[in-house]
């Protein structure tokens, strides 16, 4: 494996459907919230814009990526 930023981080962001934290994950050229107990994905848009400081990290570290 070369080295990336993480591929998945944890964040306070409650799930939808249980309210446990979801996780922020990416794909290739995509970035979406994770639960891990209902195992569903949803867009990152409805999230970003009460991203907590784990996502807003996150999703610095994909810019980061883009060299
Ligand atoms: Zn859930």
């Amino acid at each position: 494996m070369p080295f990336f930023a993480a591929r998945s981080a944890q964040t306070t962001i409650p799930c939808p459907q249980c309210g446990k934290p979801m996780t922020i994950e990416r794909s290739c050229h995509q970035v979406y919230m994770h639960c891990r107990d209902c195992a569903k994905t949803y867009p990152i848009e409805e999230y970003v814009r009460k991203a907590d400081k784990a996502m807003e990290d996150f999703l610095d570290n994909c810019y980061v990526d883009r060299i």
